[in-house]
């Protein structure tokens, strides 16, 4: 004898029926099959719906009846074509029966828990007759016995319980009689035994399935759903959820009862009881293995075995210094809410006894507090406690696992990820058993803190990291470029999985949750919506991905501006924009401060010398101990470009030009050419060595003429560099009579800083330079003689978006 449960979505279209009606073919080859199915899914929150609206006094409640009407028509008539009078008869007259009683309910205003079972239960009522007669329609043998003649309950309606005794006896009574190869039982239905009608509790039919299968001492029960078993967790939040092999009766019973929905928590009772193993099943992809639960299961593999998450949870708190030390507190406590049936799902105490924190379903907070507070009238009254204090919009999220307690730091790792993710946990709940780890936290955050922990415990080898770009000019197009080139590269071999979720230039943006496709990304971004810099940060911060990096390309300050409150929501920064970090100490000091305290990273490699691991490694010899003691470099790639190719052949004026024409210089030279984008480099790099500097404390003498510097427009300047030839000539023909070159040097030395033009000798690393090459030499404790030197090309979009590139992989292998 087989026990087969077919869930609401399984028998929710005509197509899956047929599909359950081929799994139950099959299995009626090797022995005889009992089959436990739902209402058509959905149709129970219908009929509920329905009964709202009738006892409201609400007309809408007649199209509701046509609609659940309507969708019991049409299946049948998509199962069984030309269907039979006789069968369209017969579901009419259970559809009339249900329509009289709604027009009761609309008539005496009234829906009370025992009208609504008898209400719901037509759900079963009418997918178990349909289901029969579409098995008989396809020649095989199957009857229909209504189950609340089997299933026995005391009155507690719309969540009864069962008197095991006699229902197992009506079970096996009547089984021990029947030679119907298939049976269909309606599940979630029962009577009381004085004969009302009633039900076991939302999800009811897998636990009718399961007392059947024990009262019969079946090999096995199979509950058929929607999803291919019991996942590590639920797997429309966790993308990256899969089904778990198998589970302990403890552990499953623990998962649903915090929410894993695919198995309702009374389910397992039964079929403990008499160890009969259970398997979860896809009804839509019966190949799956699915997943088997049985008795004591160890793993050795991974000791949380799942996680779950029950929302709409409201925290309450007894405070008070009236309890401490005074036995009775907790036993009124919980006895008051035991008394008034609400379900306490978690509870903490604080060692001090000062108070009692627990937490109930958000929909019984109120009653609890009335109840509470009530109870402790003349404690409140004498301000011996405070009144219960009620906190909403919370959801639990809790590891599961038999074998947590043999791990240790596992509740270290649980908090830490969280906390990386600017979870705020707002109770904790450890069981003495510690097979669960319970969490409250915001109700907003349930998602994230899913994927969080789900990543933490189960992907320990991919960590995924979730991309917003803002600035897709030159550097960006190349950034997003190399990311689609080596998105694979970094999945198999790094176990990053990047995605870019936003993406912004100055005109438009676009964003996609599960990662932008980037075969077409610039289409995608063109039929973006409007750019917005708020807009952008508000929609970052309202997808609350964990891992979530916002990269700033753009030169832009309002941008800059915007960082701290990226770092407040826990989203780490990478720019290549200088500004903030060369803005006011305290700017770039707050900014770092943020970064610490939020747990998110704030990389600007690119700031200095592009793509060049320049800051990198200076923050490498710092944490090692290491101490600057000075830093000369050559950071300007234009300035390098003008010098290497000014000469007493060539005139200052066209080879500055030249430089502008090939992108070597901003539009307006003036910036680079007055030394001021090479002092905030070296200011970047002196803050970095541990230095308060502001950029006013750099000596900046400029090799520019008064004309020069004075000049109005880029055009006005570009006829002083003409008028003014003959003085970098000069400045040419002194330095190759002294034997050397012309290099823009930045220097950093004994907490003092300045840029400036210097003649280099010929035995000097600087005096090679080529091209647009930048070279920062380190000065340090340990390179007391000769400098660490680091050397490469300073400037472009290919190198540049590397360096961002790089501060990305940085935070994914943090
Ligand atoms: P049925 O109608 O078959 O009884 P349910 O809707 O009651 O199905 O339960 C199946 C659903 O449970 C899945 O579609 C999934 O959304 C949800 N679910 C929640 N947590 C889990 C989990 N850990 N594993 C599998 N499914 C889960
Ligand atoms: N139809 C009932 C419900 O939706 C019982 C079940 O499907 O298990 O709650
Ligand atoms: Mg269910």
């Amino acid at each position: 004898m087989n026990v087969l449960k077919f869930g609401g979505t399984s028998v929710g279209s005509a197509k899956n029926i047929n599909k359950v009606i081929d799994i139950l073919e099959q299995y009626s080859k090797k022995s005889k099959v009992i089959a436990v199915v739902s209402a058509i899914g959905g149709v129970t929150d219908k009929l509920l719906a329905c009964g709202y609206n009738a006892q409201l006094k609400d007309n809408t409640y007649i199209s509701d009846f046509n609609n659940i009407k309507d969708i019991h028509f049409n299946i049948l008539s998509e199962l069984i074509p030309n269907t039979p009078q006789d069968i369209s008869d017969k579901l009419q007259t259970k559809l009339n029966n249900l329509k009289s009683l709604l027009d009761g309910i609309y008539l005496i205003n009234e829906l009370s828990p025992k009208t609504s079972d008898k209400l719901v239960s037509f759900g079963e009522l009418l997918s178990s007759f349909i289901i029969t007669e579409a098995i008989k329609s396809r020649q095989l043998k199957a009857k229909r016995k209504n189950s609340q003649e089997l299933i026995i309950t005391n009155s507690n309606f719309t969540k009864a319980e069962v008197n095991y005794n006699i229902s197992y006896n009506n079970i096996q009574l009547y089984f021990k009689n029947t030679k119907e190869t298939i049976t269909i039982l309606p599940g979630f239905i029962s009577k009381s035994t004085l004969g009302e009608i009633t039900t076991l509790g939302r999800g009811g039919s897998d636990f009718t399935a399961a007392i059947v299968a024990a009262a019969l001492d079946v090999e096995q029960l199979e509950i058929w759903t929607d999803v291919s078993g019991m996942y590590t967790a639920n797997p429309k939040l966790v993308k990256q959820a899969y089904p778990i092999a198998h589970l302990s009766y403890q552990e499953a019973m623990e998962l649903s009862h915090f929410g894993a929905k695919v198995l309702y928590p009374p389910t397992i009772q039964p079929i403990l009881d008499k160890s009969i193993p259970l398997v979860i099943k896809n009804t839509l992809k019966p190949e799956a293995k699915g997943t088997q639960i049985t008795k004591a299961y160890t793993s050795n593999t991974l000791s949380v075995r799942g996680i779950s998450n029950v929302d709409n949870i409201a925290l309450l708190t007894l405070e008070g210094s009236g309890m401490v030390g005074i036995p009775g507190f907790s036993k009124r406590l919980f006895e008051t809410l035991a008394n008034h049936k609400i379900n306490v799902v978690f509870i903490t105490q604080a060692s001090s006894e000062h108070s009692i924190c627990f937490g109930v379903n958000a929909f019984e907070a109120e009653l609890a507090k009335t109840v509470i507070d009530a109870n402790f009238t003349y404690e409140i009254s004498q301000h011996k406690i405070n009144p219960i204090l009620i906190e909403n919009d919370l959801a639990i999220v809790a590891l599961i696992g038999d074998n947590m307690k043999n791990h240790q730091g596992i509740s270290g790792k649980m908090f830490s990820a969280l906390g990386k993710n600017n979870i705020n946990v707002r109770a904790i709940a450890q069981g003495a058993s510690e097979k669960n780890i319970s969490a409250v936290i915001a109700k907003k955050d349930v998602k994230k803190a899913l994927n969080t922990l789900h990543e933490a415990f189960f992907e320990i080898k991919t960590k995924q990291l979730n991309v917003f770009i803002t600035g897709v000019g030159n550097v960006g197009e190349r950034l997003v470029e190399q990311i689609k080139q080596q998105k694979k590269y970094l999945k198999d071999t790094l176990k990053i999985n990047l995605r870019i979720i936003g993406l912004s230039n100055s005109r438009t943006m676009v964003f996609d949750t599960d990662g932008l496709p980037l075969k077409n990304w610039k289409m995608l971004l063109k039929n973006g919506d409007p750019a917005s810099l708020d807009g952008f940060f508000n929609q970052t911060k309202a997808f609350n991905k964990r891992n979530s990096i916002f990269v700033d390309i753009t030169a832009n300050k309002d941008v800059a501006n915007l960082y701290s409150k990226y770092l407040k929501e826990s989203i780490a920064v990478v720019a290549c924009n200088k500004i903030a970090c060369s803005d006011t100490f305290n700017t770039y000091n707050e900014l770092k401060y943020l970064s610490r305290k939020y747990n998110a990273p704030f990389l600007f490699e690119t700031n200095v010398g592009a793509g060049l691991p320049v800051i990198d490694t200076l923050n490498n010899l710092i944490a090692s101990g290491d101490k600057i003691t000075s830093i000369q470099a050559v950071l300007s790639g234009s300035l390098n470009f003008v010098f290497n190719n000014f000469n007493d052949t060539t005139k200052f004026h066209d080879v500055v030009k030249q430089a502008q024409q090939e992108g070597y210089t901003e539009p307006d030279p003036r910036i680079d050419l007055s030394g001021v984008d090479v002092a905030r480099k070296i200011l970047i790099l002196a803050r970095e060595s541990g230095t308060t500097m502001e950029l006013e404390d750099i000596a900046n003498t400029s090799f520019l003429t008064k004309n020069n510097l004075e000049s109005n427009t880029v055009e006005d300047f570009y006829n002083t560099l003409i008028d003014d030839e003959a003085h970098f000539q000069k400045l040419f023909t002194q330095a190759k009579d002294n034997g050397c070159k012309l290099k823009y040097v930045a220097e950093f030395n004994n907490g003092k800083a300045s840029v400036g033009l210097k003649e280099i000798p010929q035995n000097h690393p600087f005096y090679n330079l080529e091209g647009k090459d930048n070279i920062v030499m380190f000065y340090t404790q340990r390179y007391a003689e000769q400098p660490m030197i680091i050397k490469g090309a300073g400037a472009g979009a290919d190198v540049t978006a590397s360096g961002l590139f790089a501060d990305i992989i940085r935070i994914g292998n943090d």
